[in-house]
């Protein structure tokens, strides 16, 4: 029913973050090299991703729009292919419950695709002219549900959380290029090639090549790489510090606070260093039970590994300034 669809939509589609998230991730496992990200007024107006996928077949739009109308091979060998699976079917669904939503796609190069509107699950489907690949837009995301819109922050705290999640996808996908327009002005573009290191330089700018530097550390059972700032490059919040494990994002302050504790005291008072850095950790050392989709995680021994962490990122950090 249409409520219990807004229900279920609850758990998946938070907020406009989600939506983006969601809707990234689907033109990633599409195979996309190219993926616009269009917002205005913080989503609540519009949320738009473009890609050059694959495309969805005229035959499969409907399904896509159904609970667990999934494509995707629902076998989970490990936690990396967990995410492939995303909520199994349920993002598009939850979308169209909640919104407005206006499909574009094309699986053919022959420049003829299908279109499709759905306001509460209902429309038609039609032949529209469409270049291959998906355009899917969110308009009046919550129009139908009071009580999440009443929760929505204000345009530019939503549009912080999106640009935060962009900068994450693209940080994991750097042999994609992304961009990302707000209100018609583009707030951030990576090339798509010339890997990680590329992908840092177009998000963090001049400051890249002169104030963060390689993290490459092993020290079994822990590995750290990425870029750690330098005590100068500093900022008045922690935006700009990522945190993966084993490639997976994740926001524990906790960590990040290890991570600054490090700097012994170097980074004045107030202010937060920049760094990029993937922990990697035997898989035995994490609990699998946290939902992959989720950046909470469980560190079991967690005190070694905090202590593992510091020893970690002092050496690195006395390497490169002494
Ligand atoms: P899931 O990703 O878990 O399969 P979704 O609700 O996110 O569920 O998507 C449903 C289906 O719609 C996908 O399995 C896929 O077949 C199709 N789909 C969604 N977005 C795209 C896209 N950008 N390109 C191609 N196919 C897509
Ligand atoms: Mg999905």
């Amino acid at each position: 029913s249409q409520t219990a669809a807004k229900i279920a939509a609850g758990e998946v589609i938070t907020d406009p973050a989600a939506v983006v998230k969601e809707l990234v991730e689907n033109s990633i496992d599409a195979s996309s090299e190219n993926i616009r990200i269009e917002i205005e007024n913080g989503g609540k107006a519009l949320i738009r991703v473009v890609d050059d996928g694959e495309g969805i077949n005229e035959a499969d739009v409907f399904n896509a729009f159904k609970r667990h109308g999934t494509s995707k091979i629902k076998k989970i060998d490990d936690l990396d292919n967990l995410h492939t699976l995303g909520f199994r079917g349920e993002a598009l669904a939850s979308m169209a419950a909640v919104s407005k939503v206006t499909l574009r796609t094309s699986d053919s190069d022959d420049g003829l695709g299908t279109g499709l509107r759905l306001i509460e699950g209902k429309g038609e489907k039609q032949a529209i002219s469409c270049k291959r690949g998906t355009s899917i837009s969110i308009e009046e995301i919550f129009f139908n549900t009071p009580a999440r819109l009443k929760h929505m922050k204000k345009p530019g705290d939503e549009n912080k959380k999106i640009i935060q999640i962009v900068q994450v996808l693209s940080m994991s996908h750097p042999e994609v290029s992304f961009s990302l327009l707000m209100d018609n002005s583009e707030v951030l573009r990576t090339p798509g090639k010339g890997g990680l290191e590329n992908t840092l330089k177009s998000l963090f700018g001049e400051r890249f090549d002169s104030e963060l530097f390689k993290a490459d550390y092993q020290n079994s059972p822990m590995e750290i790489e990425g870029f750690l700032g330098s005590p100068y490059y500093t900022k008045k919040t922690r935006d700009y510090q990522f945190v993966f494990i084993n490639n997976r994002y994740v926001r524990e302050i906790k960590i990040n606070k290890a991570i600054e504790d490090a700097y012994d005291n170097t980074v004045m008072i107030n202010q937060h260093p920049v760094f990029i850095l993937n922990i990697k950790l035997p898989p035995d050392m994490l609990d699998v039970n946290i939902h992959p989709a989720k950046t909470k995680i469980k560190i079991l021994n967690e005190s070694l590994v905090m202590l593992l962490l510091k020893s970690g990122i002092r050496k690195i950090i006395r390497q490169n300034l002494v």
